[in-house]
């Protein structure tokens, strides 16, 4: 069991040696279970013990999970209360798609890492591209066959054969914190990149004024994130992987009242009882938290 876990000696990401003490974990997570790690888990302040690199400002699980021991968690999971938030992540994943669609030279295969059960795939599709996915739970995978007929690969991104260059746009939504192998993933979405492809990418901003002005309660502080990243960090992960950053937004959730009320710990301040749930599952609520980076980022056109 041992080596279940290591001790980080340099930046997963930047490679520094200059590692300081971030934050003390708050859970015991050698224990973690695959509840815990899947997308609508409401265990918000559970954190790894942290690292924060002195150079890039990435903070990261230290020790570091074996990869192994993530993979065989997400192959487990089952989210049903994701799913019946179907059209509020519709919702977020719109303005991604629409992004995309601006900054791609054509609309052909969307490529998405992470894909759930498969919402935005769905979208992407209705717009008329051509959709194609990978995801770790097998439940997930079933469902995006069941809910759209999409066939999605179940593996890590990291780990399974794909074509090299064949996509024009590829998706990293909420994927890129929960990986143990953030470089390893952004190598191989470059390499499967068409020339002159996009990748939108899609995580927590823990500098971020919410994110500090949440503190402890931060909603993104979580037992499946292992890593934070900066914006330093962030633009080193990509041009690392020889994309070109052309675009920056600040992410804007969208979610029911419903699911809001739900985890009413966080988010007291919209809480309103007296409610029924089914009315308030067709609230949509825009959350400009600005608490998440929405990057694209694109490969050379002649590579
Ligand atoms: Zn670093």
């Amino acid at each position: 069991m041992m080596d279940k876990f290591a001790r980080v000696t340099a930046c997963p990401i930047c490679e520094s040696p200059r590692l300081r003490p971030f934050k003390k974990g708050t859970f015991d997570y050698a224990r973690l279970r695959w509840d815990q790690v899947k997308i609508t888990d409401s265990e918000y302040g559970k954190i790894w013990d942290l690292s924060e690199c002195e150079d890039c400002g990435h903070v990261f699980a230290d020790p570091s999970p074996a990869p192994e021991f993530i993979l065989s968690l997400y192959g487990q999971v089952e989210d049903p209360v994701y799913d019946e938030e179907a059209e509020g992540r519709s919702r977020n994943f719109l303005g991604i798609l629409k992004n995309l669609e601006k900054l791609s030279p054509a609309k052909g295969s969307l490529f998405d890492v992470g894909a759930a059960t498969g919402i935005l795939l769905s979208l992407a599709r209705e717009r008329g591209w051509s959709p194609a996915g990978v995801e770790a739970s097998a439940w997930s995978v079933k469902r995006a066959a069941d809910n759209y007929g999409l066939h999605l690969i179940q593996g890590a991104f990291e780990e399974v054969r794909l074509e090299p260059a064949a996509y024009q746009a590829l998706t990293m939504v909420d994927f890129i914190e929960h990986t143990p192998a953030p470089r390893r993933a952004v190598m191989k979405a470059a390499e499967v990149l068409a020339p002159g492809g996009i990748l939108c990418l899609v995580t927590p901003d823990i500098h971020s004024f919410a994110a500090r002005a949440a503190g402890k309660r931060w909603w993104h502080l979580r037992p499946g994130h292992l890593a934070y990243f900066s914006g330093r960090s962030l633009t080193r992960l990509l041009q690392g992987a020889g994309l070109a950053i052309v675009k920056k937004r600040r992410y804007a959730w969208t979610f029911s009242a419903h699911y809001l009320l739900s985890r009413k710990k966080t988010f007291d301040v919209l809480t309103r009882p007296g409610r029924s749930a089914s009315f308030l599952k067709r609230i949509p609520i825009k959350l400009a938290l600005g608490d998440s980076f929405e990057i694209y980022a694109k490969k050379s056109a002649s590579s």
